[in-house]
């Protein structure tokens, strides 16, 4: 997986925001936090940073996002083109 932390995107792809929180519980914010490149770019790089070096075992990959668990933490990009979060409760 290609990314660029300058520009924040993932092979390509526009990262609209990013997701840090725990793993395997629901992501709707309730658990970690959802930010956007601009509001935290710190967060976007760290989330870029995971997933460039994540294995394939570890990593998550649709249309919209790409995620990745790694230890207890699970990190997520949204591409601009993504649903919003809401839809992302489960
Ligand atoms: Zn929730």
């Amino acid at each position: 997986m290609l990314v660029d932390t300058e520009k924040f995107t993932v092979d390509g792809r526009e990262v609209e925001s990013t997701y840090v929180g725990k793993a395997r519980k629901c992501c709707c914010g309730c658990a970690g936090k959802h930010s956007t490149p601009e509001e935290d770019p710190e967060q976007a790089r760290r989330v870029l940073g995971m997933l460039a070096g994540a294995s394939a075992e570890q990593m998550d990959r649709d249309n919209d996002i790409a995620a990745c668990e790694i230890g207890k933490l699970q990190f997520i990009a949204y591409f601009k083109t993504a649903p919003q979060h809401g839809e992302a409760h489960s």
